[in-house]
């Protein structure tokens, strides 16, 4: 965070390692705008949970729904899950969650935010209405690429119980869904 007069600091900022410079007083869309891009470059860190992706699931095997529309996304998804004894059903977007919902029993429901038709908000917010008369709670796990603080309080007032940022990796998805 720099003072207005001090025009030379990025440079020297950046010579030094610091990855992004913001001058005070500090815009909120710079902020943002700052934040996502560091977000979506990412740091290339080593795979710490590497290990943790071979070890069997102590849990029992759990049906889960996947609502994803990246088919990327989610052939990782279910090869993750399965991998654990997992028994996993695909929906790509939040409407076809919803009408399989309607037929089937789940465990667990890992939602993309993101997604055509329906999204993980709208499709979670449908999916806890009807709960409402049902008296049930299906736990509800945001998948989302956002890094941001608001994304998690979006998520969590839409109805979700939990949120995992994107790429999601082994070992924070078996630390959430145990
Ligand atoms: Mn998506």
């Amino acid at each position: 965070l720099t003072e207005p007069e001090q025009r030379w600091a990025a440079a020297r900022c950046r010579e030094l390692g610091i990855a992004a410079t913001l001058a005070k007083p500090v815009k909120r869309a710079e902020l943002q705008k700052a934040l996502l891009a560091l977000c979506t470059a990412g740091p290339v860190a080593p795979r710490a949970d590497a290990a943790a992706a071979e070890s069997p699931a102590p849990g029992r095997p759990l049906r889960i729904l996947v609502t994803e529309d990246n088919p990327v996304n989610q052939r990782m998804m279910v090869r993750m899950l399965e991998k654990q004894g997992h028994q996993v059903t695909l929906a790509g977007n939040g409407r076809e969650a919803l009408e399989i919902l309607a037929l089937n029993s789940f465990d667990l429901v890992l939602m993309d935010l993101q997604m055509p038709v329906l999204d993980g908000f709208e499709a979670t917010t449908a999916i806890r209405q009807k709960e409402r008369d049902s008296g049930t709670h299906i736990p509800i796990v945001a998948l989302t690429a956002h890094a941001m603080k608001g994304d998690r309080e979006m998520c969590l007032a839409a109805g979700m119980d939990a949120y995992i940022p994107k790429p999601v990796s082994p070992a924070e998805l078996f630390r959430v869904i145990e």
